[in-house]
């Protein structure tokens, strides 16, 4: 089984993601900003991670500046939640290591299909 963390500073749609996750039998770690999510890392292992852009305390770029540093997920797929339109911050989180972009308000069949898929990448790498 595989973990997914979600990192969203709005409860509903951290609840809505984690909602639509289990429902594909995935294991759901829950953080609400960077801060949280670094904290959460250091005792929970994470096989994916969907990350809110505009977060307090830590947002969705500094976070994954973070997790990249660490060894264990340099590798580890990271899709960011946004709706910004803004190219330049799209080009700072890519450079960051955000693997894709999924624009609010999400789709369910979207997600799913797009976490399984990396999901899936990652076990054809024998991971
Ligand atoms: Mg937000």
């Amino acid at each position: 089984m595989k973990t997914v963390l979600i990192i969203d500073d709005s409860p509903t749609i951290r609840k809505l993601l984690a909602y639509i996750l289990k429902k594909k039998n995935y294991i759901i770690a829950e953080a609400e900003d960077g801060m949280d999510a670094m904290e959460k890392l250091s005792h929970v292992q994470v096989d994916l991670v969907i990350v809110d852009l505009n977060m307090p305390n830590m947002d969705g770029i500094e976070f994954v500046k973070g997790l990249r540093d660490n060894y264990y997920y340099m590798d580890t797929p990271v899709i960011m939640l946004t709706t910004t339109k803004d190219e330049k911050l799209k080009k700072d989180a890519f450079e960051a290591g955000v693997n894709m972009f999924l624009n609010k308000p999400v789709q369910p069949g979207v997600l799913l299909y797009k976490v399984e898929s990396f999901l899936q990448e990652g076990e054809d790498n024998g991971r």
